[in-house]
């Protein structure tokens, strides 16, 4: 049975056993297959004081030594891809192909981060004033925290940890408890890259140990990515602390598909989009707006390549789409099906009948599954699913494709097919959503571009990596400077006005 510590001061926790300990279950299997610690208040102090001990060596280290760290560390996350992968795997359930390709999308803020002496270059005027200059240069702020889902346990910590870092700070993350095991070996590799003892640390746990890192003074800043409710709770709670605090929260991402669009090309996005991952992905379409006329015939395309989907065990090359992450998930997505036909939508598919191959009998499976006829009073509508559920929306226009998702209260992804770039750019300019796919179903934004939605997908005003990254792991100073020349002199108790 594995067992999974903190890794505290660049090193595993040996400050005695934990009060408290979870299960991780291989969802493949069904079957508990390890253990992980859950951090006490003061084990979490500790891993605070370690970063804020490391803080000022890190800050003082130069632009060029952190970028090497990061440069070192991209290499060695490219050389173990299949081992992080396989950690996630086994712990979350998704396909290994697809558990790499998180870890290439993470390795990519990493790339970012590598660009670090560019990104924090200040701005300079010389002579704003007679004889004076004006700069602005951007500061860590010190220790920071990260607090991470469990459906990417590698690529959400990567759109934190390295900026952070690359910026100067120290770092703390706090993993999902369901999937820790990614977090340690991306540790390990950091301390292999160079990266001195204290400057990230990983404490585990649930909601004791999130609420030490937001009571703690000595953390300045918050990233959290989760669910809305926890994302909310972290902000209101980090924010009445005195914390800067980004908390990206759940979503419910919508693609519309115009009559004119190339209704394969759909039902193929629509597949991938919204089964990839067994729809445990932020970015996920749970649900597909069909614009009449073309519901019918979209709904029969999924239909026929939902059958031929493969699902089974995450590490076998056969599959397409792995179980869910634990039995109480797969069973709250599942009464979703039943929900939603008590409430009127037509269950186009049943997941519950769909074969699972080669997997044990005791996973946690559920194949994919499509509701037609859904409308926004639904639960199946309204409430955040997160797993195997495509709902079809019937929309007699595009405006009230539109009105249906601008009243929807999340904002993260949406999609728009159709083959009318006047319409694709109406679309991008009037839809209430944050991250805009144009055929491209899932639009998660490039590293140097900033992750984020709006409305309930997120509380603060700042979005994850790219330069809204920089940004929020660091604060700015003006600085304004003369040196004086012979022709300096007077006092003057005038308010300053540049001549
Ligand atoms: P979650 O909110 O249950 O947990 C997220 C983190 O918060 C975990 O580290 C967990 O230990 C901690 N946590 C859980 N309950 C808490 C509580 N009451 N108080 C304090 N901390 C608590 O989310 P999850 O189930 O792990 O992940 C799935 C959710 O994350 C979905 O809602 C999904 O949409 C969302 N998500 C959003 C994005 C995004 O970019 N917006 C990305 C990935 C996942």
């Amino acid at each position: 049975m594995k067992h999974t510590t903190h890794w505290i001061g660049g090193k595993p926790w040996t400050g005695g056993p934990a009060a408290h300990r979870g299960d991780v279950y291989n969802p493949a299997t069904g079957q508990v297959s390890g253990t992980v610690d859950f951090a006490s208040a003061a084990e979490v102090s500790a891993a605070v004081q370690a970063a804020a001990a490391a803080f000022p060596g890190w800050r003082a280290t130069s632009l060029v030594r952190r970028a090497g760290v990061m440069f070192a560390f991209r290499e060695l996350v490219r050389a173990r891809q299949a081992d992080i992968a396989a950690l996630i795997s086994a712990e979350h359930g998704k396909v290994a192909s697809d558990a790499a390709g998180e870890v290439a999308r993470g390795q990519e803020v990493v790339e970012f981060a590598c660009g670090i002496p560019h990104l924090l270059k200040g701005g300079f005027s010389e002579n704003v004033s007679t004889g004076v200059d004006a700069y602005s240069i951007r500061q860590p702020l010190g220790v920071v925290a990260g607090i991470t889902p469990f459906n990417f346990p590698a690529m959400v910590a990567m759109w934190m940890f390295p900026l952070a870092i690359a910026c100067g700070n120290t770092f703390v993350l706090k993993p999902s408890e369901k999937d820790p095991s990614a977090s340690l070996l991306l540790a390990e590799l950091l301390a292999e890259a160079g990266l001195p003892d204290g400057v990230f640390n990983v404490v585990h746990g649930g909601k004791e140990a999130v609420d030490a890192l937001l009571a703690d003074p000595e953390v300045r800043a918050v990233s959290f990515v989760g669910s809305t409710p926890v994302a909310r709770y972290v902000w209101e709670t980090g924010a009445a602390a005195g914390k800067r605090v980004q908390a990206l929260g759940g979503a419910k991402n919508h693609m519309v598909v115009l009559p004119d669009a190339d209704l394969d090309l759909a039902a193929d996005a629509a597949v991938s989009a919204g089964f990839g991952s067994a729809g445990e992905r932020c970015m996920a379409i749970s649900v597909l707006v069909a614009v009449d006329p073309v519901g019918d015939e979209l709904v029969a395309k999924i239909a026929e390549r939902v059958a031929r989907l493969r699902v089974g065990p995450g590490n076998d090359e056969r599959s397409e789409m792995g179980p869910l992450v634990t039995a109480a998930h797969r069973d709250k997505v599942a009464s979703y099906l039943d929900s939603g036909v008590r409430e009127g939508a037509v269950l186009a598919i049943d997941g519950r009948d769909h074969p699972v191959t080669g997997g044990a009998a005791d996973g946690f499976w559920l194949g994919p599954s499509v509701l037609d006829h859904v409308t926004p009073p639904m639960s199946c509508y309204a409430d955040e699913i997160f797993g195997p559920v495509l709902s079809v929306v019937r929309a007699p226009t595009y405006a009230n494709a539109l009105q249906v998702i601008n009243g929807n209260p999340y904002g993260n992804g949406t999609a728009i097919f159709t083959n009318d770039g006047g319409a694709a750019r109406r679309f991008t300019s009037e839809v209430e959503v944050g991250m805009v796919g144009i055929n491209v179903p899932i639009p998660v934004p490039m590293a140097f571009y900033s992750f984020g939605g709006w409305k309930s997908s997120l509380f603060g005003d700042t979005h994850v990596h790219g330069t809204e990254g920089v940004h929020f792991y660091t604060r700015g100073k003006a600085v304004t400077s003369r040196w004086l020349d012979p022709s300096h002199g007077g006092v003057n108790l005038g308010f300053p006005v540049n001549r």
